[in-house]
């Protein structure tokens, strides 16, 4: 590099060039005065230092200073043994192109924490509008049932029964919301560990079809797996809740599902790996324009049917927090008329 690489003026290259020409310039004016050999050399070397000195000197208390204190205002903390070496050795190297690069840097940065608070406050709102839409419809037709009843139809037989049952269902669903609610939030949280164990994905999928076989016969459903990847796969993974995840899709492929069709349970080995497990349907399928945010919370893509089968919305956004906090990959296919499958990427047993 040279002395004065313009783009990486630092100030000892600086101070080195500003001596150097002015005791250049004084040691040829001092020709004209003395005749001694040496005596231009002596003021070279005299005036280098001082003036060498003198800039670097000034450069280092007026301008690094500044910049010092840029520096920690920017990291806003105080310096620790490795930041103040930083400030002793390192940024005096450093020339004015790479500090104002540090703090464009650091700029983009700040403004980029600024966007995802933003994006955060959003959601929360969006969350809290959504949760309190979500629990007025039970509240309100419990206090609907529970009003009529205290008005008399208590002591009508015809209907006290039916009214109560009605309320009950009510609290079911926000028992339900609730320990949905309750799992997202744990999951959210990190509160819940992934604890992994080894097992055979076919057979968790098999005992959930059983719980799922009376629900599937009163519809005549049928819970099948998909031809050919009936083969047993050992994976890894933390089986309750992929056996959750199991259920949410399977529950949903029953829920939106014809009366009469088909649930179909498909494993696929990627590679040495990955295994890929598909629930699909032959159902009425989701239209493209919901797929993409089809696993966000509360989203339904045909609300007044959604809301009809009566489930919390929150169904989707637990497998695709499961399925990510094993550091794998949740899918939608989908196709309105044909069926919808929701796949997901699990790690293989290495045996
Ligand atoms: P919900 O409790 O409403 O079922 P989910 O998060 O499980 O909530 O699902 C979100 C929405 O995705 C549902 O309301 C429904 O509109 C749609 N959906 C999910 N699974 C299916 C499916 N197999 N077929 C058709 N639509 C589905």
């Amino acid at each position: 590099m040279s002395v004065l690489d313009t783009k990486n003026i630092t100030p000892r290259s600086l101070s080195i060039f500003t001596a150097l020409i002015i005791s250049l310039i004084n040691a040829l004016l001092s020709l004209f005065v003395s005749r001694v050999w040496y005596t231009p050399l002596i003021i070279f070397v005299i005036t280098f230092a001082i003036i060498y000195s003198l800039y670097y000197y000034t450069l280092q208390r007026f301008i690094y200073r500044k910049i010092k204190l840029i520096y920690k205002f920017i990291y806003q903390t105080k310096a620790t043994k490795k930041e103040e070496i930083f400030y002793k050795h390192i940024l005096p190297q450093k020339s004015i192109e790479e500090v104002s690069e540090d703090v464009q840097q650091w700029a983009l940065q700040r403004k980029k924490e600024i966007e995802v608070l933003r994006d955060n406050e959003r959601f929360r709102k969006e969350f809290l509008m959504n949760l309190a839409h979500e629990l007025r419809t039970p509240i309100f037709s419990i206090q609907g049932y529970v009003d009529t009843l205290l008005n008399g139809a208590l002591e009508d037989e015809n209907v006290n029964r039916k009214f109560l049952s009605n309320a009950n269902r009510s609290i079911d669903r926000l028992v339900r919301l609730v320990d949905d609610l309750d799992e997202i939030s744990k999951l959210e949280s990190g509160k819940i560990p992934i604890i992994q164990e080894s097992f055979i994905i076919q057979e968790l999928i098999t005992d959930v079809y059983e719980e799922f076989s009376l629900k599937a016969k009163e519809r005549d459903n049928h819970l099948l797996f998909k031809k050919g990847t009936e083969r047993p796969i050992w994976v890894h993974a933390d089986k309750p809740k992929i056996k959750q995840v199991l259920v949410n899709l399977i529950e949903n492929a029953l829920k939106y599902g014809n009366e009469g069709g088909t649930v179909t349970a498909g494993c696929y080995v990627i590679d040495d790996s990955y295994i890929y497990i598909e629930i699909s349907d032959d159902g009425p399928g989701i239209g493209e324009e919901h797929l993409p945010r089809i696993f966000e919370r509360f989203y339904r893509a045909d609300r007044s049917r959604a809301r009809a089968i009566g489930g919390t919305g929150l169904g989707l956004s637990i497998v695709k927090h499961i399925i990510e906090a094993h550091g794998q990959t949740v899918n939608v296919r989908s196709k309105p008329g044909v069926g919808s499958s929701f796949g997901f990427t699990l790690e293989k047993n290495k045996v």
